[in-house]
């Protein structure tokens, strides 16, 4: 069965005519990620832009009709309006893919990307940290090429927390949820007109999906929803917010995902060639599979070799809490019809989840997926090691250096997380001699052009992003300040004192204890001589949450708060409250030092200091995850590659500040006449040309394609 899944027209009927293109603009992603076309709805009224918090779709519902029409009178607009439309048909109709035109476009040979996040776009709260905005940024760079790809998620009601900060620093949730008609989804409607719901098949008690879709660029991403009437209510809570607590609330999560996603594509009558498995949570995909291999009359070897031929699998995190395990006495009462329409036995079933050594701890959704998929991958070179390591004992007949997982480093999405404004000096720059730069990202030849850039130009736009991060932070607290919601001990503690013209370093990602976000408090003293030096000061801007349940977590964010308050510390720290895709935006690009101290081998990967490089941020971190391949010697900072002393945390911390005494702070203040720090900026551009390229999702998604997906897809030129 085909299903329409289309915009509500009658909700935006008193859109005119000649403009109501910006409907199906808002209704799609692409506008995130076109500032040309973000314009044109900030352009309707930047206050109604600003009160939808960026959602178009919440604006263009909510709008006075004086604005349109005004827009509709204005020449000027309407020609920009006519361009922008024009540029995202023919972006949308467009057939046209980086590797031929064998496999573009047809949903007839499309990959299905699983993942239980999917960091998009500030009004869609589906992303708890770094592996969801590497999903979101996999789509649209899939689009942007012209892969076939199609996403299944969640449609998370409550996402995962919105963090409110207690006056002694302790992290509150508040619940906020979702408009689901004020946000930029869409039902995704049967034949008879009313929303798809999809039994996941053969689960006692039974389950229901209900079916949304998101628009991302040319890419569908299908989202899940158990909020509905058929469900009992266990179930109904099962997609309100991401990584719930509770066991078997999780064990269900990951059935809906996995068995359900795969059976809402099933349902659509999409056609998939190939599965890629972001993370383990959603691998009872597999399963189906392999039940629908059965059903064709395989025998059980040949229908996992099948299995195997079309699943790629990324494993994103050595970490235990993101290796689900669920203990087979609450697995089993759910699996009973399943594994009889498999034909599987209870031992056989438990024996794919097995990790040798870790019997107990019962059904490994990992080793599941690394033994039923085909292709495996880590997230950076050194991940691809410790992965190798840690899951030897599942190939015992091979040696460690030739485990079959791979490697495939993270990237991010430049158009999304490259700043316009440095995008606009770039172009200026590299677009005279290289007009296709933007298509051409992933090649280090086009950035050599950043040489070109006038120092002084540079500069100015790097001042101009940390002057706009600054009073973002002091707006946000008038605000709320004025609404009488914030005690003046946190006004302090949140960014009231920060000041521009000081080297600011920038700490922001989730609060999990191997992220060491305290780490630069270990030696207080040394830290404030640092901070309170009269002639060159140093002031830290931290955000970030902790999941609800990480008790650690809540801990380190309330040390650092309670710093934050603390005179001592001069009014140089600062943390910012409820750290999300709009916050990162101005973090990642308005301070001057991304820090980043995760205890290894822990980090898998890490990608915020891609995006921090991208627009000009130096990066100031241990060599882990990317940082390996990213660091020359003359584009950042690099420590901690000795081997692991007594006192690690000692060691790491002391490195930090002997850097930031002895280099760091000397080279932002060494100013020539003109007050421009040169060396400081050549040290940018060195970070820009040698980062930009290589850690782009771009590059990213070509190797992903190249290594795996053309197996199942055809062939590129
Ligand atoms: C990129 C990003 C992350 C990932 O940060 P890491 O440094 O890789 O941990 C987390 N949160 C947000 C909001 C991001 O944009």
């Amino acid at each position: 069965m085909i299903a329409v899944h289309e915009i509500d027209r009658e909700r935006f009927a008193h859109i005119p005519e000649r403009v109501s293109g910006l409907v199906d603009l808002a209704y799609n992603l692409w506008w995130s990620w076109h500032p040309a076309a973000k314009m044109l709805f900030k352009q309707l009224n930047r206050q109604a832009w600003k009160e939808s918090i960026h959602n178009p779709v919440k604006m263009l519902q909510h709008i006075p009709p004086e604005y349109l029409e005004a827009a509709c009178a204005d020449p000027g607009y309407l020609h920009r309006y006519d361009i922008i439309i024009d540029r995202f048909r023919r972006y949308m109709d467009s057939r046209v893919s980086w590797y031929g035109d064998a496999i573009s476009g047809e949903q007839s040979s499309a990959i299905a990307y699983f993942s239980a996040e999917y960091g998009l776009q500030h009004s869609l709260p589906f992303f708890a940290g770094g592996l969801g905005f590497l999903a979101g940024d996999h789509l649209k760079e899939c689009s942007d090429l012209g892969v076939p790809i199609i996403g299944v998620g969640f449609m998370y009601a409550q996402g995962y927390l919105d963090q409110d900060i207690s006056t002694d620093g302790w992290q509150e949730s508040i619940e906020e949820l979702i408009d689901r008609d004020a946000a930029p989804i869409t039902r995704v409607l049967g034949g008879d007109g009313s929303q798809v719901v999809v039994q996941v098949p053969l689960i006692d008690p039974p389950m229901y999906v209900a079916v949304w879709k998101v628009q991302v660029g040319r890419v569908p991403l299908f989202l899940l929803d158990t909020d509905i009437d058929r469900n009992r209510p266990e179930y109904r809570t099962i997609s309100h917010r991401l990584y719930i607590g509770d066991r078997e609330q999780r064990l269900r999560q990951e059935i809906v995902l996995g068995i359900g996603g795969w059976r809402v594509l099933r349902h659509l009558g999409i056609a998939v060639s190939a599965i890629h498995l972001n993370e383990g949570h959603p691998a009872f995909a597999l399963l189906e599979l392999i039940r629908e291999a059965r059903e064709a009359g395989m025998e059980r070897e040949e229908a996992m070799k099948v299995v195997r031929n079309r699943t790629v699998f990324t494993t994103h995190s050595p970490v235990p809490a993101a290796i689900d395990t669920f203990p087979a006495d609450l697995i089993e009462p759910y699996f009973r019809s399943y594994l009889r329409a498999v034909g599987m036995g209870n031992a056989d079933f438990f024996a794919l989840g097995e990790r040798p050594g870790y019997r107990d701890e019962g059904f490994n959704m990992t080793a599941f997926a690394l033994r039923a998929t085909g292709h495996h991958n880590a997230v950076s070179q050194k991940h691809g090691s410790v992965a190798r390591q840690m899951w030897r004992e599942l190939w015992p007949e091979i040696p460690e250096d030739f485990v079959p997982i791979d490697s495939i480093t993270n990237g991010v999405h430049l158009p999304t997380w490259l700043n316009a404004r440095m995008e606009r000096l770039y172009s200026k720059y590299t677009g005279g001699t290289c007009p296709y730069w933007k298509q051409e990202h992933d090649n280090p030849a086009v950035w050599a052009l950043i040489d070109e850039i006038p120092d002084g130009e540079l500069w100015e736009q790097h001042t101009w992003l940390k002057n706009k991060l600054f009073n973002r932070i002091k707006e946000r607290k008038r605000m709320k300040w004025a609404e009488g919601l914030d005690d003046p001990l946190n006004l302090v503690a949140e960014g009231l004192m920060l000041d521009p013209t000081v080297l600011t370093l920038g700490f922001a990602r989730r609060f999990s204890a191997y992220k060491r976000a305290d780490l630069i408090f270990y030696d207080r003293e040394r830290l404030k001589a640092l901070l309170n030096n009269p002639l060159r000061p140093v002031q830290v801007v931290f955000a970030g949450k902790a999941h609800p349940d990480d008790t650690e977590g809540k801990r380190i964010l309330q040390s650092i708060y309670r710093c934050a308050q603390d005179p001592s510390f001069g009014g140089r720290i600062a943390f910012l409250e409820d750290y999300g895709e709009q916050s990162a935006q101005y973090m990642v690009h308005g301070v001057d030092v991304w820090l980043n101290n995760p205890l290894p081998p822990w980090e898998a990967c890490g990608t915020s200091g891609m995006k921090a490089a991208m627009t000009g941020v130096l990066n100031l971190s241990i060599l882990d995850g990317w940082w390996i391949e990213g660091y020359n010697g003359r584009n950042g900072w690099a420590f901690g590659d000795h081997s692991p002393p007594v006192n690690r945390d000692a060691a790491d911390a002391a490195a930090i500040y002997d850097l930031l005494e002895k280099e760091i702070v000397p080279l932002y203040y060494r100013r020539a006449l003109d007050n421009i720090p040169h060396e400081w900026v050549a040290m940018m551009k060195a970070s820009i040309k040698s980062i930009a390229p290589a850690f782009c999702s771009r590059r990213m998604v070509k190797e992903y394609v190249q290594r795996y997906y053309r197996h199942v897809l055809g062939t590129p030129p």
